[in-house]
């Protein structure tokens, strides 16, 4: 029967009593955003756009980005792709942007960080990103990772509203975004919280090492109460969506304990879009607030989940 359940998911991300969280995917390159159109994505949440230039020791020009940019809005015509301006640092260096001696790149200049020290790539990255726009028909959004304070909120959206970009974001992975999200998102349209990297600097534990796995658990009520503290910010600084693009998205418990919080979409890896699914459309908007209450209160990562699980039958046909 679970093969059966998952394949009468249809796509829309919806509770049982018709509150609509759309499932959006995560991609890093045409291929990914083929296949997750094809298992029903409803667009595109996570564009890493460093995924397509991994292997280049030089930056990419203007055309060769608007290239790959375009190849992967084409795969969502109508709907809505939410690229990320380049990650670089820590877990995924770019040799024309990251400095390889750092000794605590997670600490150090990635991400949007790397515009003080390399100054022109997130411009030129932007005036592609806007020229395949132009020529595609999906609705395009973009975000900068790694966005701390307010003024780099208001900075990257200056830059894409002179790039001819509607539709500026922060992603929020460092806790002190999502402290003050009433303030920084007052700059910007919306936040997509990077629940991998807040998670990581929340604990204070590297996501990259197996011992601390422990710590980066998205389930920790700390990281709970920060997607909360989001979400209200978001509400006060004029209704701004609220996206989770982490992989705490393609955990189906996980899925709806965010929704619960008041997160609108959920993006994740696209072989998860079917679970998800199928084990949101079990549950009302309100016992999802149930369970959000519960892991957010819960004393232990473990007791939240169990909690949570214990709640979702569904989970148990899924198997
Ligand atoms: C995250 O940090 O949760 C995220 C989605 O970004 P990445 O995993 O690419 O750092
Ligand atoms: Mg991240």
């Amino acid at each position: 029967t679970s093969a059966a359940t998952l394949a009468s998911f249809d796509g829309t991300g919806t509770t049982a009593d018709g509150h609509l969280v759309p499932l959006l995917a995560n991609v890093g390159n045409a291929k990914d955003a083929e296949a997750a159109a094809a298992l029903g994505a409803q667009g595109v949440g996570l564009f890493r756009t460093e995924f397509c230039f991994l292997e280049r020791d030089t930056e990419p020009t203007v055309d060769e980005q608007a290239a790959a940019y375009r190849a992967v809005f084409a795969a969502f015509p109508g709907r809505k792709v939410v690229v990320r301006t380049l990650d670089a640092g820590a877990d995924k260096p770019l040799p024309f942007l990251t400095d390889a001696t750092e000794p605590n790149p997670a600490l150090g200049v990635r991400g949007y960080r790397t515009d003080w020290t390399t100054p022109g790539v997130l411009e030129r990255q932007l005036s592609a990103i806007a020229q395949a726009t132009e020529d595609s028909e999906a609705d395009v959004w973009v975000m900068a990772p790694m966005i701390a304070t307010r003024p780099e909120a208001a900075h990257f959206a200056g830059l894409c509203a002179a790039a001819g970009l509607k539709t500026p974001g922060v992603m929020v992975e460092v806790p002190s975004v999502a402290l003050t999200a009433g303030s920084v998102l007052q700059e910007v349209d919306f936040a997509s919280l990077g629940t991998n990297d807040l998670t990581q600097y929340a604990m204070a534990a590297d996501r990259m090492l197996g011992p601390l796995a422990g710590l980066n658990d998205p389930w920790q009520p700390a990281v709970l109460r920060l997607v909360q503290l989001t979400v209200e910010g978001a509400k006060a600084a004029g209704d701004k969506a609220v996206g989770v693009c982490g992989e705490s998205a393609a955990d189906p418990a996980l899925a709806v304990v965010l929704t619960g919080l008041g997160v609108n979409t959920l993006s994740m890896t696209a072989r998860s879009l079917a679970a998800v699914g199928t084990v949101l459309k079990s549950v009302s908007l309100p016992e999802a607030q149930e369970l959000a209450a519960l892991a957010v209160n819960a004393p232990t990562a473990a007791e939240g989940r169990e909690a949570v699980r214990s709640r979702l039958p569904m989970l148990a046909e899924l198997g």
